[in-house]
């Protein structure tokens, strides 16, 4: 095989490549058939992971992180693709919870739940699909009411990443009124271990990404304090999602084409097994 050298790869992102790789070799792929089996990775490599270094990359140090910066996400979600570890939900975890909670949330929000997100003490979801609504994200219908100091939280959400081990769930709710559109939505910030009123409901089997915990999650009167929105004022949640989508989307993208490298290479030399890129890069 044909080494290549992205544009975008130093030296020092090839040694993090190389330690992200032996983590995984170490830590993941002795147990990745149980994992594929059972349908969730252990609760615990989130802890070793957040050890090694290896959750909220992007994120600042004062916050927990390691202070790097995208390309550092891209060596990770490549080298899950390149040693076959499909099945981890830390794309969303570092990848797009942590930064959403950097981009938008208060001072106080940030101290509360980074470090805690870098180190893998919490696990984070995203919750935006519902039953009903996929795409057109302006039509959920899970409501997020205040009372008092509180809001009290009631919906459905499903097809949910991390769903099973999230103790942080970014949830997507109307604090308006349910039929209006984009400005009657907000990221309420549900801390999974603190309320009643919240259930994880089937892991969903799925084509691919069996390890991947992608769950239901129903919400029945969950009371969380009305603080917890992110950013602190209502009504910002679409404007939020439409400027960190496209990182979700190139997150994805990344991984796509990490994984389809190798194919192309063995296709090209009439293989069927396709090698794992050591020094592809
Ligand atoms: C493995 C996996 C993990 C996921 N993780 C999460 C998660 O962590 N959090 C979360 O909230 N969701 C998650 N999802 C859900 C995912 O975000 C939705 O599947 C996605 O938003 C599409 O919604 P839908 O499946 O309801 O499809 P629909 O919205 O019903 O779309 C069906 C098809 O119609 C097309 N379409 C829709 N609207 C239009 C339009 N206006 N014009 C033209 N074409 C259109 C779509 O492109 C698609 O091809 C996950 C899904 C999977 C499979």
């Amino acid at each position: 095989m044909i080494a290549r050298k992205s544009g975008w790869m130093n030296e020092e992102l090839q040694i993090f490549s190389g330690s992200v790789r032996k983590f995984f070799e170490r830590e993941a792929l002795p147990h990745n058939e149980r994992w594929n089996a059972e349908g969730k990775i252990d609760r615990d490599f989130w802890n070793k992971a957040g050890e090694a270094g290896l959750l909220c990359v992007t994120i600042p140090e004062e916050y927990g992180g390691m202070g790097g910066d995208f390309r550092h996400e891209a060596v990770i979600v490549q080298q899950e693709q390149w040693t076959h570890f499909s099945g981890w939900g830390n794309g969303v975890h570092s990848g797009i919870c942590a930064p959403y909670i950097l981009a938008y949330g208060t001072e106080e929000q940030k101290r509360r739940w980074l470090p805690k997100l870098a180190t893998g003490e919490m696990v984070a979801a995203i919750a935006m699909t519902e039953p009903g609504t996929g795409s057109d994200l302006q039509a959920v219908r899970t409501t997020a009411k205040r009372d008092g100091a509180s809001l009290v939280i009631n919906g459905q959400k499903t097809f949910i990443t991390n769903g099973q081990h999230a103790d942080l769930i970014i949830v997507v709710c109307k604090t308006g009124d349910v039929s209006g559109g984009a400005k009657n939505i907000s990221l309420v910030v549900v801390e999974a271990n603190e309320v009643t009123g919240y259930r994880r409901g089937r892991n969903l089997e799925k084509v691919g990404l069996h390890a991947q915990d992608t769950s239901e999650l129903f919400f029945d009167d969950v009371r969380v304090p009305a603080d917890n929105v992110l950013g602190g004022d209502e009504g910002r949640g679409f404007y939020q999602l439409m400027q960190q989508l496209p990182r979700e989307r190139l997150i994805i993208a990344l991984g796509s084409v990490a994984r389809i490298i190798p194919l192309i290479g063995a296709a090209a030399q009439g293989r069927e097994q396709y090698p794992t890129p050591h020094n592809q890069t």
